[in-house]
């Protein structure tokens, strides 16, 4: 007889999105002549850049060809992705790190959830509430999280609410914690943190001996100077941080799968009696272990990214959806919203009129504006109150749906 991992069990089985899909199709079955524009979606919706293009052509050529074709590669990636991305995302930017402490992958959903396999079951966690829900349901499946209560809290997870009273800025735990999970800019409520708030969170993980695994997703979309683009830039990071990087929101690579994860030599971790272990070749046994590597093809798009074409491109599909969020934060504001983030981030985070639920309000933009949303209560107890928009949909769409909002309220 298998015994299951009954871990999972413990998982809630209907996911945020599924439940959406479900309430969106009500309404379609009951007003089937009525369009929908969402804005609700977490996936990009502009075309790959044309040098990404030009270089899968090239890559699927070299493929054809015996003298050409690519197996297998490096578990750890290519050294021409590697060393593009240790010039471009650090080295300019004053940043050393080593070919060696950058792990390409498959994108960054994989290594977020996989990470946490390199520390025991028994560590504790902390996360800013409302977050991605890939940080909680990856330690859950391993029973790092605990039970969860009523409340929808995990019992063995530290919650570091983030709220408007905060500024969405977490406050550093009161007490000890070995691991703190931080994503900025955040989904969902597409704020960032300052490089001085984000250097009290080295501080604290310096001074606490505990680790961070730093998710920077949304870097790409960083408008401001004072907002750090990667956590290495903050003095002492290297020691405590491991961080995560993703093409998907910055290149349009949610269909094509890359991204990396820096592990420096330096962080580590200690044995029950004390001694420090090394995160960086640990990391790479459990690659070479698990993964065979991400594609050749996807490695030879990602490297397109960082020429100074690919950079002009990627840029303008950035800039053309940094416009829509600037759009709807100044609509949504007329109308009397509250609304935060979309500065840094292509997230809005949108308070509920007269502390209406999440839900209620989802099926009020949807019943009466025709548009879809995020619950913010879909990503953490905090998140009741908010929904969260994307400003992932095209100029039109965008402007219509802030139209039929307007029009309702
Ligand atoms: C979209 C997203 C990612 C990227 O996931 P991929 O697997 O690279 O597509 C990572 N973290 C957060 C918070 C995200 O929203």
């Amino acid at each position: 007889m298998a015994l299951i991992n009954d871990h999972f069990l413990k998982l809630p089985t209907n996911y945020l999105f599924a439940d959406i899909a479900k309430k969106v199709n009500i309404f379609k079955a009951t007003h089937p002549k009525t369009d929908l524009i969402s804005l609700g979606i977490g996936d990009v919706t502009r075309p790959l850049p044309p040098v990404v293009i030009n270089a899968l052509h090239h890559a699927t050529d070299e493929m054809a060809a015996a003298d050409s074709f690519r197996g297998y590669g490096p578990e750890q990636g290519y050294d021409f992705l590697r060393d593009a991305i240790l010039k471009h995302d650090f080295n300019n930017r004053g940043i050393r790190l080593d070919r060696e402490e950058i792990f390409i992958n498959d994108g960054a959903k994989s290594d977020t959830g996989n990470f946490q396999e390199l520390v025991r079951w028994d560590n504790s966690i902390a996360v800013t509430d409302p977050i991605y829900p890939v940080y909680i349901d990856s330690n859950v499946m391993i029973g790092r999280a605990g039970t969860k209560g009523n409340d929808g809290r995990w019992n063995n997870v530290i919650y570091l609410p983030c709220t408007p009273e905060n500024g969405f800025i977490p406050e550093l735990p009161r007490q000890r914690v070995d691991i703190v999970y931080l994503c900025f800019p955040n989904n969902p409520t597409g704020t960032a943190l300052t490089r001085d708030q984000l250097r009290q969170w080295v501080n604290y993980a310096i001074k606490n001996d505990a680790l961070i695994f730093f998710d920077a997703a949304y870097e790409a979309y960083i408008q401001h100077e004072d907002v750090p683009h990667s956590i290495y830039e903050i003095k002492g990071a290297r020691k405590v941080a491991v961080e995560f990087h993703s093409y998907s929101k910055t290149a349009g690579f949610t269909g094509i799968r890359c991204g990396y994860t820096v592990v420096p030599k330096e962080v580590t971790a200690t044995t029950l009696t004390g001694e420090r272990i090394a995160l960086n070749p640990l990391w790479n046994r459990r690659q070479c272990t698990k993964f065979n590597g991400a594609s050749y093809l996807s490695q030879r798009a990602a490297e397109a990214i960082y020429t100074p074409e690919g950079q002009k491109q990627v840029s303008a599909t950035i800039d053309y959806y940094m416009q829509n969020a600037s759009h709807m934060k100044q609509v949504l504001r007329d109308i009397g919203l509250n609304v935060y983030g979309g500065d840094d981030a292509p997230y809005l985070w949108v308070q509920t009129p007269g502390r209406m639920t999440s839900w209620r309000f989802f099926e009020q933009l949807l019943y009466n504006a025709h548009v879809v949303c995020t619950p913010g209560v879909g990503f953490g107890p905090a998140g009741e109150g908010f929904v969260r928009l994307t400003a992932f949909n095209s100029h039109e769409l965008t402007q219509e749906a802030l139209r039929r909002i307007a029009r309702f309220y």
